[in-house]
Formats: structure tokens, C-alpha cells, sequence
């Protein structure tokens, strides 16, 4: 029995694992099949019933390759070839990859692995085990072209992919290094860093380090790196932390070429700071270097040199020979200034004809005031300009910053001292120190007081009448009569009195003042003419105004005169208008211009203070001249130089060549009443015949048309 039972209890056993493997067997997701060696299927497990929707085995074809039904038509040699043979060799297995057609008619791809057991007496057939990988077949086949993709962009692309991986090794390069940097990727790889400017190492460093802490994209980082054939690129390299991603495991650097944008950039920016013409800075970029070198100096305790130089008649050159041979000076001026200014000063060019130098180091104001004698020396040899030698010189004013930190103060002391230079005599060199401060305090002070003069109508008008000196037979100065009036600035200032034009003309015409001071001037003086015209009815006198070249630099001057005749009913030929040669010499074009419209009105123009300043001879020429007016300092001297009588009788003769009217200006005593009369001048003005006063004081003498009796002083101080 025990036999019986134990044989009984091996059955059981034997019962129970083919249970266990059956139910495995028939969960199994995978698909089996068991065919015979006639090819009859002798089991399908249920999930292969299920593939093939419910169809029986016994229902498939009954041949060795009784799954041929479903197998894909081009499937089907190669897997019958395979099985065929496989079935020739007891205990082998075979794994192929085969498309067959599910329930739905969908093929999809089965990994079949079969095994021959055709001797195994417990089964007795080809075994085959499938998988359904359709899946992923898709998505490794996904994987492999997208890899593809990526790859071919990488290897193509002209930008540079680098790997670093976590020890800061570079891992790969991609052939972009080829057409980035003209090297061998492979080669290279190690040494790559070195390819980095020594300048740019450390920052990239630092980033490479932020980047390593950092997962993600990292902001963009500009380095330059250097070519094989040595020149320098800029690149601009965006690292990407993907440490933690499995498939990289390191830094992936993104690196691209942007020379060309830099360059156009460094152009723009190039453009911005500098003087298109000279090359020079420009004023921006002064204040800017200026600004750095006086934080320099004021950590180091030195000062910082300011040399402002302004160049002599460089508006005569520009007028005589064109602008393109301005244009030529200045940039011959630009080269000499760096050749003799040292290799650290900034020569910057400030406007027209103006050149700043900083100078730092400067052994002192002495050491500032060498460099500004020798680059003002280095401009002192003629220029070759458009086929001409033009001469040029330039002022200088110097200025030290003696801690001040002040960039535009320090600019502002150096001009006030090329101001200085340029009343001491051309080419000469000032330097700004207490004396000049206080002179530029009291121009400020003026130049304030001056506006509220203008705000509380502080500005008034003296007139000081012009006179005919008649024939030498009538040789007394009592004789003289009234032919016009000229019209004289004065301040009346509050505390100060009565100022005289000399105190504030000159700052006025700097600050530009004089344009509404002078139409005001224009406007009262003929406002007052014609108040005189009523009383005294005497349609013949004129009046004469001085304007600036301030003014006639102003191209409305002429309509703003056309409008005042205008208004007061003047007729023009009772207006003389007094300009002075400066005026002549600062823009010969514009001012041609301006007097000729001047003319068309039908105004008179005189040239005032004639013999003080070039006295060119030309200019009577070519300008529209009525008259002219003799400096006193001329009249001064007649009466005791012979010499200074003869040059007064040329003028006279010339100008009387020229159909020009001669005042004679600044009269005192009668000798120069009787000399003036002698040489046959025909008008004169002076303290000798009346001093400029009020209208108020001026009307008896207009009423009477002719002068009283000559003051006894003024008779006294006549030598006879
Ligand atoms: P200017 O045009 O040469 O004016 C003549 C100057 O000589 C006046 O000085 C006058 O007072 C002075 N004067 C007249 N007779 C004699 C004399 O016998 N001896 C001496 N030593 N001087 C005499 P003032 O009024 O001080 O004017 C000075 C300058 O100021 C003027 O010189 C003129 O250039 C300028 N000025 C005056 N008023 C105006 C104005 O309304 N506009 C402009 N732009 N300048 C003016
Ligand atoms: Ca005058
Ligand atoms: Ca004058």
C-alpha cells in the first residue's frame, strides 16, 4: 500500500506541477505554440488564441508551417527556410523577428523563439514562445532616427558642441570646431581651454563653476578665443547643466561665433565716441575718460592736466580757402597734437576747432605747461592743405584738478584760461589760477546782473550827434552842423550808476545776450528818431547803431530790420548801421550775404573803429560799403605826429576813390578839428562838438540844428 501510496502521492505531485505550469502557461501574456513534426499544432496557449481572434488550432493549416496564414507574405521565406531547418536539428533554438496579422488584420511584430524538442519524449514538437514588441520596436526605431537627426544637426552644424563632463574634462567636441577654429576636434579636445584669451579665463572658469551648481541653461557668456592661424574670435558660449540627465552626465556648452557682431558693434560704439572726422574722442567720450582719470587721480592723490586749445583764425582759413581745406587742417592738426602729446594723454576733439588733452601724471602745473608749449610748438610749421601753405596757430589754457573731481569744472577753468591765452596774443599759453577764477566769478556775476537788466529794462540809450566839418574856410567847430545821431549802450545800474558798454559788450556778445540786447537797441533808436521827427521836423537826420557780429551772424537781422523801418515810418537811408571788421573776418560767406540783403532794404553801412584791427583794405572792396568811420586812436595822434596826419589823408583819398563817407571819430580838440577840416574830412564826432547824452539833454541842440558855442575846457586844450 505504502508503494501503491507513494506511487499515488508522486502522481499527485506530478498532477499539481503540471497544473502550476499550465496555469502559467495560460496566463502567460506571451503567445505559445506547440506543433508536431507533421506540423499539426498540438497545443496554443490562450493567449495566441487570442491574437488570432478565436480561431482553433485544429482550424490552422496542417503543415510544419501551420502559422503561415498569419505570417506577412515577406516574412514568410525567410521564417520558413528557418523553421525547416531548425527542425533538422534536435535541441536547437532559433530567434527571429516576423510580422503576423492579429484578428483585426493589423500585422504586428512578433519575436518568436522556437526550440526543437522534437525528441523530447514530453513534447514531442517545436516549441515557440512570441512577443508582441510592435511597441517597441516603434519607439527604439523613434529613437534611433530622432538620435539620427540630432546627431547629423550636431555634426553639421558650424556652431560647436562641447560635453564637460562632472570632472571638468571635455568629453566631446563636435566636428564644428573644424570650421569654428580651423583644429582637428579629436586632437584638440584636451586642450580646447587654451584656446581661450588669457584675459577670459578666469571669468570663464567662474562660470563653468556657477553652471556645474546650476542645472538648466545658463545666461550666455561672451570669450575670445583664438583661431589656428592666431587672430582672435568672439564666441559667445551658453552652457547647459544636464549633469543629472542619465543620457549626458555633463555640461553641454553651445558654442557660436559672433566676431562679425562684435565688430559691428565695436564699430557703432567707435562711432558714437569719436569725431567722424579726426578719429579723435569726441565729447562724450572725453567726459568719460576725464570722469575715470580724476577717480584715478583722487585714489592716488595726484591731479589730473586739462589743456584746452583753441585754434587761431582757423575761421579765416575755413572762409579764404573752402571747408574741405578746413576739413584737411583740422585732421593735419589732430595728427600733430598725437604725435606731440604724450601716448597716455587723451586728445579729444571738443567741437569745431576746439581739442581738449587730459593729461595724467603731470609733474605739476610746470610739467602741464611743457606739453602745452609743445604741442602748440608742434603746430607753429606751416600746414600743406589743398595745395597751400596755411599757417595756424593755437591758444592754450591749462588747468590742474588739485582734488576736485569735477569733470565739467575742471574743463570750464581750462577754457576760461584759453580765453586769457587768447587776449595775451595768439599761440600763447595761460594758465587758470586765482586771478583768472576771479575774473570768470566776476563775468558770472555780470552775466546774472546783465539778464535781470534786460528783465527790469535797466538798459538805456545816450546819442552824440555827428556833425559836418564844412571848409576850411569855416575852420570853427561851433560851425559844425547836426547831421545825425549815433546811438550808445548804457547801464543804469542800480547801485553801480551809469556803466559804459565797455564794462559789459564783450560778455554779451559771448553769451549771446547782445541779439535781443541789440534789437532792442535798434528798436528804440528809431523809435526815438521818429519822437524827434515830430518835434524838430528835421527829415534829414539819421541815426546810426552799432551791431555786433554776434548779430549779423543772425540770419533774421535783416527782416528784423525791415520790420523796425517798418513800424516807426523811418525811411532806410536815415539808418546807418556800424559794423566793425571782426565781424567781416568771422564769416565772410553769411555775411556777404547778410549785407547785402541789408543793402536791398536800403539801410547805410558804415565800418566802425576802421584802422585797429587787419584793416585789410580788401573788404572795402567787396563789401557793400557807405562809409567808414576813422578809430580815435588815429584822430589822437594827428595833432602831433605828421606821420599819423599823412596816414589820415591816404585813408581820406581812398575812401573818397571809393565813393566811401569818412567820420572821423573821437575829436577832442580843435587842432584836430582844424587838421581834420585841413585834410578835407567831411564829418567828425567827438567831445569836442558834444559828449553822448540823454535824448532829453540832445533835443535844444536838434531843435537848433547846429552846435553852441565850444566848451572853454575844450578851447583850452587847444595848443595854439
Ligand atoms: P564806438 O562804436 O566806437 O562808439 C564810440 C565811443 O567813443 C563811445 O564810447 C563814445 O562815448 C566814445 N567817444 C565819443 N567821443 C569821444 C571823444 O571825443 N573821446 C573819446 N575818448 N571817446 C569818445 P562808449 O559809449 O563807451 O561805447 C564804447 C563802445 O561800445 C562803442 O564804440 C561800441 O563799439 C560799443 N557799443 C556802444 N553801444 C553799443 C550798442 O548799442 N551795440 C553794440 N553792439 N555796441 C555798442
Ligand atoms: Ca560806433
Ligand atoms: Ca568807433
Amino acid at each position: 500500500m505504502a508503494t501503491t501510496g507513494s506511487l499515488s502521492t508522486a502522481e499527485e505531485e506530478l498532477r499539481l506541477s503540471e497544473q502550476r505550469f499550465r496555469a502559467l502557461v495560460q496566463h502567460a501574456s506571451e503567445l505559445m505554440l506547440v506543433w508536431d513534426r507533421h506540423g499539426r499544432i498540438t497545443y496554443a496557449s490562450p493567449a495566441t488564441i487570442r491574437f488570432a481572434a478565436g480561431v482553433e488550432p485544429d482550424q490552422y493549416e496542417n503543415d510544419i508551417e501551420g502559422t503561415n496564414v498569419f505570417l506577412h507574405p515577406d516574412d514568410l521565406p525567410r521564417v520558413r527556410d528557418l523553421v525547416m531547418d531548425l527542425a533538422m536539428r534536435p535541441g536547437a533554438t532559433e530567434r527571429f523577428l516576423a510580422r503576423y496579422r492579429r484578428h483585426d488584420g493589423e500585422y504586428r511584430s512578433l519575436e518568436v523563439t522556437v526550440t526543437n524538442l522534437l525528441s523530447d519524449p514530453a513534447v514531442r514538437g517545436l516549441v515557440a514562445n512570441s512577443r508582441d514588441i510592435t511597441e517597441t520596436l516603434a519607439y527604439a526605431e523613434a529613437l534611433q532616427s530622432s538620435e539620427a537627426w540630432f546627431r547629423s544637426l550636431v555634426q553639421h552644424s558650424s556652431d560647436m558642441i562641447v560635453v564637460i563632463d562632472r570632472e571638468g574634462h571635455v568629453r566631446y567636441v563636435s566636428p564644428g570646431i573644424e570650421a569654428l577654429l580651423s583644429v582637428p576636434g579629436n586632437r584638440e579636445a584636451a586642450r580646447l581651454a587654451q584656446h581661450i584669451h588669457p584675459d577670459d579665463r578666469a571669468a570663464v572658469a567662474a562660470h563653468v563653476a556657477r553652471a556645474s551648481a546650476t542645472p538648466g541653461p545658463q545666461p550666455p557668456i561672451e570669450m575670445r578665443a583664438q583661431h589656428a592661424d592666431g587672430s582672435w574670435l568672439w564666441l559667445e558660449a551658453v552652457y547647459t547643466n544636464q549633469l543629472s540627465d542619465p543620457a549626458v552626465e555633463g555640461l553641454v556648452v553651445n558654442v557660436r561665433d559672433i566676431t562679425e557682431r562684435k565688430e559691428a558693434e565695436a564699430r557703432i560704439a567707435h562711432q558714437a565716441l569719436h569725431d567722424g572726422l579726426t578719429g579723435l574722442p569726441n565729447r562724450a567720450l572725453l567726459f568719460d575718460r576725464l570722469t575715470h582719470a580724476l577717480e584715478r587721480a583722487e585714489r592716488s592723490g595726484t591731479a589730473v592736466g586739462v589743456i584746452f586749445l583753441d585754434l587761431d583764425r582757423f575761421k579765416v582759413v575755413n572762409d579764404a580757402h573752402g571747408h574741405g581745406a578746413g576739413d584737411a587742417l583740422l585732421t593735419s592738426v589732430a595728427v600733430r597734437l598725437q604725435i606731440a602729446a604724450r601716448a597716455t594723454d587723451t586728445i579729444a576733439r571738443f567741437g569745431g576747432d576746439e581739442f581738449v588733452l587730459v593729461c595724467e601724471d603731470v609733474d605739476g602745473i610746470d610739467g602741464l605747461v611743457e606739453i602745452a608749449h609743445r604741442v602748440c610748438a608742434s603746430l607753429k610749421v606751416p600746414f600743406d592743405v589743398a595745395d597751400r601753405r596755411v599757417h595756424c596757430t593755437a591758444s592754450a589754457g591749462v588747468a590742474l584738478s588739485r582734488g576736485s573731481t569735477d569733470p565739467e569744472a575742471l574743463l570750464r577753468d581750462a577754457d576760461a584760461a584759453m580765453y586769457e591765452a587768447k587776449d595775451v596774443g595768439r599761440g600763447s599759453v595761460a594758465v587758470f589760477d586765482h586771478a583768472v577764477r576771479v575774473r570768470v566769478h566776476t563775468r558770472v556775476e555780470i552775466e546774472r546782473a546783465l539778464r535781470d537788466a534786460i528783465d527790469r529794462d535797466e538798459l538805456t540809450l545816450e546819442y552824440q550827434p555827428i556833425v559836418t566839418l564844412g571848409t576850411p574856410s569855416e575852420q570853427q567847430a561851433q560851425d559844425a552842423k547836426i547831421v545825425g545821431v549815433e546811438a550808445l549802450l548804457r547801464w543804469q545800474h542800480p547801485q553801480r550808476g551809469t556803466v559804459a558798454p565797455a564794462a559789459f559788450i564783450d560778455l554779451a556778445e559771448e553769451t549771446g545776450l547782445i541779439v535781443p540786447i541789440g534789437a532792442g537797441v535798434l528798436q528804440r533808436g528809431l523809435e526815438q528818431l521818429a519822437g524827434w521827427h515830430e518835434i524838430v521836423c528835421r527829415s534829414r537826420l539819421g541815426v546810426a547803431i552799432n551791431v555786433s557780429a554776434v548779430q549779423l551772424q543772425q540770419a533774421e537781422l535783416p527782416s528784423l530790420v525791415d520790420r523796425m523801418l517798418d513800424r516807426t515810418g523811418i525811411a532806410p537811408e536815415r539808418l546807418t548801421l556800424e559794423i566793425t571788421e571782426s565781424s567781416l573776418v568771422e564769416d565772410t560767406v553769411a555775411c556777404a550775404d547778410r549785407l547785402a540783403a541789408l543793402k536791398d532794404i536800403g539801410v547805410r553801412i558804415v565800418l566802425d573803429d576802421f584802422g585797429v584791427q587787419h584793416s585789410s583794405l580788401g573788404y572795402l572792396n567787396r563789401m557793400p560799403l557807405d562809409g567808414l568811420k576813422i578809430d580815435r586812436s588815429f584822430v589822437h595822434r594827428i595833432g602831433s605826429q605828421p606821420r599819423e596826419a599823412a596816414i589820415v589823408s591816404a585813408i581820406l583819398l581812398m575812401a573818397d576813390t571809393l565813393g566811401l563817407a569818412v567820420v572821423a571819430e573821437g575829436v577832442e580838440t580843435p587842432l584836430q578839428h582844424d587838421v581834420l577840416t585841413e585834410l578835407g574830412c567831411r564829418y567828425a564826432q567827438g567831445f569836442l562838438y558834444a559828449p553822448p547824452q540823454p535824448p532829453e539833454d540832445l533835443l535844444p541842440l536838434l531843435v537848433e540844428g547846429r552846435l553852441p558855442t565850444p566848451s572853454h575846457e575844450a578851447r583850452s586844450t587847444d595848443p595854439r
